[in-house]
Order: C-alpha cells, then sequence, then structure tokens
C-alpha cells in the first residue's frame, strides 16, 4: 500500500524498541489522539487509527516478525494478514475497554441507565371531535416504578447490599498486560448493589405495570393517521432512564353526512328536477350549522358548489379549508296519474332545446355514426 506510514515511525520508535516500549509510547500517543478527546476531529480519529494498527502489530510477536520481514505488504492482499485491519467494525469494542480506566468511567455508568419503552395507543375518534378538537382521558398499561419500594426493589426496612463481585464499583476491571481493562459487572448488570431481601410487591423488580388514566388534548383539525406525541408519558426507564414517549394515534369515525378530504369537507345534496330546473334556494348542512346555498336555474345533477371557508381548521390554525357540496338531481318515482300527465304533456312540449346535454350528446352520436 503507498503511502501508508512506517508503524515504527508512527510510534517515534527504534526498530529495536521492546514491548513496553512500545506501550508506553502508544499510551502517551492515543491519549492524545483519542476520538473521546478530539470530537468530530477527523484528522485525529485517522491518526488514531494509524498508532492503533501500528501497536497491534507491533505488540503481537508474530505480526511484528512479519512487517519486520515484508514491510506493509505482509499485510496487503498478497501477504499472511489478508484483508488487514477492520476498523469499521468493533473499533469501540477493541479500545473502548482498553480506555475505560481513562475515558470510560463516566460512560460505564452510563451503561446501566436504560430509557423506557416508547408506547403507542389507537385512540378512535367522532368526526366533530376531530375538527373541533377534545379532551379525551385514555387508560394505558405501562411500568411505572413499584409504590412499595419506591422503585429500589427491596422489601421496606431492607437495603441493597454492594454487589460482593465488583464491590459496589458497577464494573469489574482487571490487568491485562500493561491495561486496566474494565467491564460492567455481570452480577448486579452494572448497579452495584444486589437485592437479597425482594419487595413482594414488584418481586425486586423495582417496577410494576398497572392502568395509568391520562387525560388527552386533541387538538382541533387532527385526522384519522395524525399521530400526538406525549414526552415523557411511555414506559418508564431503568436505573435513573428517562421514560420513554407516548404516541397517540388518532382514528376517525365516519360522519353520515360529511367526507373529509384534507380540510376540505364534501356533502351530497339531493335536489328535486323541478329545483333543479327552475332554481331555489336550500338548506345545506356544514360544520357550524345549516346555510342557505341559491341553486341556480338549470343546475346540472353533479354539479359541485363551494362554500369558502366551511371547511376543518387546520391544526396549527393557520388555514381552513372549504365545503364542496354537490348536487344530485332525483328522477321522480311513485308518480301519481296526475303528476303522469302533466310529465306527458310536459315532455311533449319539451324539445331538445330545454335540454342542452342530451342535444349535445345526440350531436356527437350522429357526427360518429351518421
Ligand atoms: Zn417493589
Ligand atoms: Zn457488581
Amino acid at each position: 500500500m503507498n503511502g501508508k506510514k512506517d508503524y515504527y515511525e508512527l510510534l517515534g520508535l527504534g526498530r529495536t524498541a521492546g514491548e513496553e516500549e512500545i506501550k508506553k509510547a502508544y499510551r502517551k500517543l492515543a491519549l492524545k489522539y483519542h476520538p473521546d478527546r478530539n470530537p468530530g476531529d477527523k484528522q485525529a480519529e485517522e491518526k488514531f487509527k494509524e498508532i492503533s494498527e501500528a501497536y497491534q502489530v507491533l505488540t503481537d510477536s508474530e505480526k511484528r516478525a512479519q512487517y519486520d520481514q515484508f514491510g506493509h505488504a505482509a499485510f496487503g492482499t498478497e501477504g499472511p494478514f489478508r484483508g488487514g485491519f477492520d476498523f469499521s467494525s468493533g473499533f469501540e469494542d477493541i479500545f473502548g475497554d482498553i480506555f475505560g480506566e481513562f475515558f470510560g468511567a463516566g460512560a460505564a455508568k452510563r451503561r446501566g441507565r436504560v430509557r423506557g419503552n416508547d408506547l403507542r395507543y389507537n385512540l378512535t375518534l367522532n368526526f366533530e371531535e376531530a375538527v373541533f378538537g377534545a379532551e379525551k382521558k385514555i387508560k394505558i398499561p405501562r411500568q411505572g416504578p413499584c409504590d412499595t419500594c419506591h422503585g429500589s426493589g427491596s422489601k421496606p426496612g431492607s437495603s441493597p447490599r454492594a454487589c460482593p463481585t465488583c464491590r459496589g464499583q458497577g464494573q469489574v476491571s482487571f490487568q491485562q498486560g500493561f491495561f486496566n481493562v474494565s467491564r460492567t459487572c455481570n452480577q448486579c448488570r452494572g448497579q452495584g448493589t444486589i437485592i437479597t431481601d425482594p419487595c413482594a410487591s414488584c418481586s425486586g423488580a423495582g417496577y410494576v405495570r398497572r392502568l395509568h388514566t391520562l387525560s388527552v388534548k386533541i387538538p382541533p383539525g387532527v385526522d384519522s393517521g395524525s399521530r400526538l406525541k406525549l414526552r415523557g408519558e411511555g414506559e418508564g426507564g431503568a436505573a435513573g432512564g428517562a421514560p420513554g414517549d407516548l404516541y397517540v394515534v388518532i382514528q376517525v369515525e365516519p360522519h353520515p353526512l360529511f367526507v373529509r378530504d384534507g380540510l376540505d369537507i364534501i356533502c351530497e345534496v339531493p335536489i328535486s328536477f323541478a329545483q333543479a330546473a327552475l332554481g331555489t334556494e336550500i338548506d345545506v348542512p356544514t360544520l357550524e350549522g345549516k346555510v342557505k346555498m341559491k341553486i341556480p336555474s338549470g343546475t346540472q345533477s353533479g354539479k359541485v358548489f363551494r362554500l369558502k371557508g366551511k371547511g376543518v381548521r387546520d391544526v396549527q390554525g393557520y388555514h381552513q379549508g372549504d365545503q364542496h357540496v354537490k348536487v344530485a338531481v332525483e328522477t321522480p318515482s311513485h308518480l301519481t296519474a296526475r303528476q303522469k300527465e302533466l310529465l306527458k304533456e310536459f315532455a311533449a312540449l319539451g324539445g331538445e332545446d330545454v335540454n342542452p346535454l342530451s342535444k349535445g350528446f345526440f350531436d356527437k352520436v350522429k357526427q360518429i355514426f351518421g
């Protein structure tokens, strides 16, 4: 590999340096270039990788002998250590523990602390509640601190004992060559304490699951699929970890008259054939009650009228949709003898002139089929 720096030069050592010298040199440089000390510094990170690689090779007698003989070629694609070093994965595993002693004391303590799970609650609202907002009481089963032991897990009157394995440190450390390696204690899982007399209410867990009643304020304008996040209302965290969040997912029931399309409301209103032909004024239902709407004479079935600003106000309250009123002209059924008579008379009087759609349609048929 071109441009790769000499391992001895990287650590500032001569070729005859002993193991202790290598470790000492590495430790000094590693402290200087460790990513925890140089957050976001790509150059320092690169340097740290280089010196770490050099350290790995030079402290491994077999690899060091290969390197002394073949240089970097020993670890290229042809060399005995094919593939070289993978720093992309397991980087923290290799170095995190070694440097626990210098950098990791806080990090290791933090390991015991676990954020609580997020919870999801599906809430069904009726149409008006979604449009105008509502305050809803919901019951969620969630984990929270045990009241009997106040979360300690120990029977009241007794207290947890310092963990004998780690002597209350939460970590165990052991010497590995030059380095003092620290790991989270397995017995107490990093807590530093063990429960000898468990609380009867929670079996020593420190938390219990119970139904929790919560009042949720639904802002006006939500729709099916809207998600409300209630920060900190999820499952309780472990060992002082923050609680999770609660997500309330909205489902809106259909309305007998209205269909919602975003902020717009669609409503279909039937009118009679006579009303459509002669024109009239009708009552139209809206979210805020009935309003009068003018139907001009000669209105066709399917015609949509817009009532501006009669739709849904958005959650932020900046916009308001419209209501679209779709007119459905009804064909009369169950006619009396007199009505039939009048309609027949009407039909006899009416030519193509009074039915513009039919006229247009049959003109086209004539054009195409002759
Ligand atoms: Zn308890
Ligand atoms: Zn322990």
